[in-house]
C-alpha cells in the first residue's frame, strides 16, 4: 500500500484543516481525537509519512522512532494521566478497523477502561 498525502492527519500536519493540538516536537504531534471514546482521547502521529505502525516500525530511521516513542510518554506527563493510568492503542489494517491510513496512537484515560478487548473474542 502506498502512502496517501490526501489523508486526514497529513492535512493536519500541514495545517490545512484544525486540530485541538496537545504537544509538538520534531518527531510528533499530539492532538484530541474529533470524537473521544473516553473522558480524555488523544492521538499522537510521527511527523513522517507512516502508514501504520507496521510500516513505521520497518521502515522509519531509529532517531525517529525514539523520537516519537518519548514524545508519546511526554504527552501522558503533560496530560497527568500516570497517577490513574492510560491506555496506549493503535489499529492496524481491517480486523482492527484502522479507519487514517497515516499511523497513529490513541492514548485514552479518566476513566476505567475497562476490558482490552471485546468480549467473547477467544
Ligand atoms: P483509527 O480507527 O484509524 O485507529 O482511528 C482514527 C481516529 O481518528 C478516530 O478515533 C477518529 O475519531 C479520529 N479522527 C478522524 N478524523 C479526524 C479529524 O479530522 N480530526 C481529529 N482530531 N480526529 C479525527
Amino acid at each position: 500500500m502506498q502512502y496517501d498525502t490526501d489523508n486526514i492527519f497529513a492535512k493536519i500536519l500541514r495545517n490545512e484543516i484544525p486540530c485541538n493540538r496537545v504537544y509538538e516536537d520534531d518527531f510528533a504531534l499530539a492532538f484530541h481525537d474529533i470524537a473521544p471514546q473516553a473522558p480524555v482521547h488523544v492521538l499522537v502521529i510521527p511527523k513522517g509519512e507512516y502508514i501504520s505502525f507496521d510500516d513505521f516500525s520497518s521502515t522509519a530511521p531509529a532517531e525517529e522512532i525514539a523520537g516519537f516513542y518519548r514524545a508519546v510518554q511526554k504527552v501522558a506527563i503533560q496530560l497527568g494521566l500516570r497517577e490513574g493510568g492510560y491506555r496506549v492503542l493503535t489499529n492496524i489494517g481491517a480486523h482492527a478497523h484502522q479507519v487514517v491510513m497515516h499511523y497513529h496512537l490513541h492514548l485514552f484515560a479518566g476513566c476505567d477502561l475497562g476490558s482490552m478487548v471485546k468480549k467473547g473474542l477467544n
